[in-house]
């Protein structure tokens, strides 16, 4: 084992920056605050700073002493538009805001382990580019800074990202080769009927009832159509449609996402949720507009990469903190890097006792104890991904 030091006063620096990006979140794409704070600590550092890359995202790049490959550590920035419920004394400041999905831990973390490659420029052979994304929880910062030729004009060759999640004992590491995270998309389903009165329903077209019929409806896609040996998630979130007691409202607007695992499968979801809404809607009278949004893809680790981060992990951690994960149905738009180049994707477990709401819970919190084996983890992976 190879422990990486970090020095308790970094350790406690670190924990400090944590507490005070969460006390100021930002949403997707707004992250100004946060960006600008990036790079000032990037540039106290004497690290080459570049702002400004696919909106608000920011990139440090720290040249070794010695030639070698590029690559780059991701951590992302943005918040979520939700209240945060806790009563911590770093509690979000901005009404609606919180980072209930550890990001504030990633951007802090990343800073930490900038801080101490820095000192260890002599023995680094490569370039390391320190990725600071706006925008992961669905506003698609990895593939606005994709489009700003992050790849190409740092050269990066490899991506390696840690994700923070408390439903992992704080300090344990989870990852897998191959897919790791699903696919998602997105649909506004609009069932429009024609309204009238409640008294005299066969004068109207009640989208009420079609609406009703399509939430059982389409969820014969996954308990029926599809391979129950394919994981897949369709999944109504909203419903909205009437005022009142007496009325048969004009139309009801039904909102979802779904989540697959494979390219094949996910291609055929938006045919048959129109084919099941097309023809409920045509029984009734009715008829159905699908708006669809095509979002992440699946997060697929690169096997090569799998193997090597678990090992650099076992090597810095013990190979008891490291575990093989199986598939989880959550999203990351980190997927975009592992399409582009060979990567490797990583959960932090930062749950115990005191931290066990999960992500995206309002009343979500982490063991900060946690972000020291972040750091400790992005500086392992990058001395040896630039190293070998
Ligand atoms: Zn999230
Ligand atoms: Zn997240």
């Amino acid at each position: 084992m190879t422990a990486i030091a970090v020095p308790p006063e970094l350790i406690a620096e670190t924990i400090a920056i944590r507490r005070d990006l969460h006390a100021h979140p930002e949403l997707a794409f707004a992250e100004v605050r946060t960006a600008t704070f990036v790079a000032a600590k990037l540039r106290e550092l004497g690290i080459e700073t570049h702002e400004g890359i696919g909106g608000t995202g920011v990139v440090g790049v720290l040249a070794g002493a010695l030639p070698g490959p590029t690559i780059m550590l991701r951590a992302d920035m943005d918040a979520l538009p939700m209240t945060e419920e806790n009563d911590v004394a770093y509690v979000s400041q901005n009404p609606g805001v919180t980072h209930a999905c550890g990001h504030d831990a990633h951007v802090a973390m990343l800073l930490g382990a900038a801080s101490v490659l820095r000192e260890r420029v002599a023995e680094i052979r490569g370039r390391i580019a320190l990725v600071f994304q706006p925008a992961e929880e669905g506003g698609g910062g990895a593939p606005a800074m994709l489009k700003d030729g992050l790849i190409e004009r740092f050269g990066i060759e490899r991506a390696y990202g840690i994700h923070i999640v408390s439903m992992y004992p704080s300090g344990m590491f989870g990852l897998r080769p191959g897919p790791m995270m699903a696919a998602v998309d997105s649909f506004d389903l609009v069932v429009e009927g024609r309204g009238g009165h409640g008294a005299m329903p066969h004068r109207s077209v009640d989208p009420i009832v079609v609406a009703a019929e399509l939430v059982g409806g389409l969820q014969r896609i996954v308990s029926r159509e599809i391979d129950p040996l394919e994981p897949t998630v369709v999944t109504l979130g909203a419903i909205n449609g009437g005022t009142t007691y007496n009325v048969i409202p004009p139309r009801v607007v039904l909102k979802g996402t779904v989540r697959t695992f494979s390219e094949e499968t996910r291609a055929t979801l938006e045919g048959r949720i129109r084919r099941i809404a097309d023809h409920t809607c045509a029984a009734a009278n009715a008829t159905a507009h699908l708006d669809w949004h095509a979002s992440y893809p699946v997060t697929a680790n690169d096997p090569a990469e799998a193997e090597f981060v678990t090992r650099v992990l076992a090597e810095t951690f013990g190979a008891e903190r490291v575990v093989e994960i199986a598939p989880v149905m959550g999203s990351e738009d980190f997927s975009y890097f592992a399409q582009r180049v060979p990567a490797c994707f990583v959960f932090l477990g930062a749950g115990d006792d005191a931290h066990a709401f999960p992500n995206h819970h309002p009343a979500f919190d982490i063991d900060e104890s946690a972000m020291a084996a972040g750091i400790s983890a992005h500086v392992a992976i990058a001395l040896a991904a630039t190293g070998r």
